[in-house]
């Protein structure tokens, strides 16, 4: 069985979207991994297939009903056996723990993912209680709905699946593999607008690359990300 997403969402029509193209798309096709997009709405109530309703003590907007998407839920479980602590089951929700290239790395090691797209202002707390869901954020900031995050954590595991990127793209190198971000890129032409290339790089010195390039990752990471350029300083001793 290969790596699987399946998607809980009140709008499906935004699937595959982007997932479908490029090399995801490709993987895709080629059942690298797979998705199963089921929409909430079936489990609506009644004649308009209700999913939502007033929040309880007020305010404004409306709320995603527990009984609603925990019927979802049981159901993405039981037909497409996304249940088990190996698949963990994931709402997007702003509230969540940020997610990070390592837990990323993980649920890709892992079966797949189910989540669960919220909209509105959000789902019913009992629900993600009942329903053992975990909250993951995707950053500190408020979307419309749950599934462009889906589609980033998805996008971000799939393409560590061996065999969807190219050996060419390969991700052992790259922004947060070892609490650094990437060092600067550059390809021809050798010179732009008056910018040269940085001379170590054609000079074919291949220690020299390595050591300019963990320098100049330092030195960003440094100062851009001090945060995460302490969890490097603290692994490395
Ligand atoms: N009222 C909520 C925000 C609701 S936004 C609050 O203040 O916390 C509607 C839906 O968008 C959420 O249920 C969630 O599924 C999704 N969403 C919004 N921002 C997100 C983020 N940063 N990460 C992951 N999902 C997010």
């Amino acid at each position: 069985m290969s790596w699987s997403a399946t998607v809980l969402t009140l709008f499906p029509e935004m699937f595959p979207g982007p997932l479908g193209l490029s090399l995801l798309g490709k993987a895709l096709q080629k059942n690298l991994w797979s998705l199963q997009v089921r929409d909430i709405r079936e489990h609506g109530l009644g004649k308009h297939r209700t999913v939502d309703d007033t929040p309880a003590g007020g305010g404004p907007g409306m709320v995603m009903r527990a009984d609603v998407a925990s019927a979802a839920i049981d159901a993405a479980r039981s037909v497409c056996g996304a249940a088990g602590p190996e698949r963990p089951s994931i709402y997007l929700s702003p509230r969540g723990k940020p997610l990070t290239q390592a837990r990323v790395r993980a649920l890709a090691e892992g079966p797949g993912v189910l989540l669960l797209c919220g909209r509105f202002e959000g789902l019913d707390a009992r629900a993600i209680e009942a329903r053992g869901l975990e909250e993951i954020s995707i950053g500190d900031f408020v979307l419309a709905g749950g599934e462009i995050a889906a589609m980033a954590l998805i996008e971000a595991a799939v393409r560590l699946i061996p065999g969807v990127l190219g050996a060419a793209e390969s991700p052992a190198e790259e922004s947060f593999s070892e609490n650094l971000l990437e060092y600067p890129q550059y390809t021809r032409p050798q010179s732009f607008e008056g910018w040269d290339i940085p001379a170590v790089l054609s000079g074919g010195n291949h220690k020299e690359i390595a050591r300019w390039r963990r320098a100049e990752a330092e030195k960003l990471t440094k100062e851009r990300r001090p945060d995460l350029f302490a969890l490097y300083e603290k692994q490395k001793h």
